[in-house]
Parts: structure tokens; sequence; C-alpha cells
């Protein structure tokens, strides 16, 4: 059953740290996904494919395209992908994002990847971007540090929450995009293009 394999994955992350998205955030998304009619979907960072699956089984219609750099983690992917039979639906490349180029056209974008490269991503991709399509960003709390960095000492923890509170800065003034934070899973944003 699904739902069982589902779990496998949730377990299979939580045992080797990889950090796929939280029960809420996903719900969260997959919600979203349903609400809006969201039928393609690109996604920036795949890890085991736990959220591309997730995403694709909202509906039969959906499509996804995930983008995965490290080689055994998208090797991972691909064999889950497959067991949900879902690699007609689901294209999944191995490349860093910031050295690919796409044609396509998506109704939503999903940011889930290197958190320091938030903006770049962005400024890629917005040009994928359906008429009235949205960006999606994950992690922009970072384990809470961003609302409140005093928590750690870690130079590299304190350089990533900068990056992340610049990107914020960067949502919150982009011209035709308005944004909406949520404080849900490990901070989720919704950017809608306004044109
Ligand atoms: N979306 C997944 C979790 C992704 S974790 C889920 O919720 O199930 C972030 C992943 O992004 C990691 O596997 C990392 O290797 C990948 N990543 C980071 N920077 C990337 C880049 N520039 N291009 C492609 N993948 C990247
Ligand atoms: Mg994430």
């Amino acid at each position: 059953m699904v739902h069982v394999r589902l779990e496998e994955l949730e377990k299979y992350a939580e045992e080797n740290n990889v950090p796929i998205m939280q029960k809420d955030g996903i719900d969260f998304l997959t919600n979203y996904i349903k609400e809006n009619n969201i039928k393609s979907i690109l996604e920036i960072g795949s890890a085991i494919g736990y959220s591309a699956i997730k995403m694709t089984l909202v509906d039969s219609d959906i499509k996804v395209t995930t983008i995965e750099r490290d080689v055994n983690r998208y090797n991972i992917a691909v064999k889950n992908i497959h067991d949900f039979n879902l690699s007609d639906r689901i294209n999944i490349i191995n490349v860093d994002a910031l050295e690919i180029d796409l044609n396509d056209k998506y109704d939503l974008i999903f940011i889930d990847a290197a958190k320091s490269q938030y903006i770049r991503f962005f400024e890629k991709f917005e040009k994928n971007l359906n008429t009235n399509g949205v960006i999606v960003s994950d992690n922009l709390s970072f384990h809470g540090f961003v609302e409140d960095d005093s928590k750690t000492n870690n130079r590299n923890t304190k350089q990533l929450v900068k990056k992340i509170r610049k990107y914020i800065d960067y949502l919150k003034e982009k011209p035709n995009y308005k944004t909406i934070f949520y404080k849900m899973g490990d901070g989720v944003a919704i950017s809608i293009k306004l044109d």
C-alpha cells in the first residue's frame, strides 16, 4: 500500500538525516496544489523524491520535474519514483540546478535546495513560471534561527541566517509578486506572480 511506503521514505529520511519536508509543511503544500488546481510543478532539490512523490499523488494528471545534484540521493529518488509507479509523471534530472536551462513553464516552482542560493534559483527560474504561477520557498525559518539567531554561535549557521533574511527581504520587495509567509513546517513562503 502506498501509505505504508510513504512512511518508509519518512523513516529512511529520519534515519539518514535527509531533510525532507516536515509533515505540516508538506500537507500545507499538497493542499495548496489541490485547491489551486496546480498541474505542472518544477522542484529544485529532490533529495530522495519524497516531496515530488507526495505532490504528484495529489491528482492523476499532475506532472513534476525535479532536480537533484547529489548522485546518491538522485539514485535513491529514481528507485523510489519507480516503486511508486510514477516514472512517467516525474521527470528527475541529476544536475546542479544553477547549471541547467529549462524551456517549459510550470504552474508552481518549489525551491527546496541550498538555502544560500535561493535568490539565484528564483532569478533563474522565474522565467519558467506560467501566468498566475507561484514560487514556493521552504526552510525560511531554518529551525527558528531566522527569527532568533542568538540560539547559535556557529559561524556557518549565522552566515546562512543572514542569507535567508536577505532572501526574505528580496521576496518582500520583489516587484510583480505578492509573497505570503507561513509558519508551517520549517517556514514556507508562497510568492504569487501578479501579471
Ligand atoms: N524536497 C525534498 C527535500 C530536499 S533537501 C523533500 O522535501 O522531500 C535539499 C536537496 O537539495 C538536497 O538533496 C541537496 O543535494 C539538493 N540541492 C542543493 N543544492 C542544489 C542545487 N544547486 N541543485 C540541485 N540540487 C540541490
Ligand atoms: Mg526543505
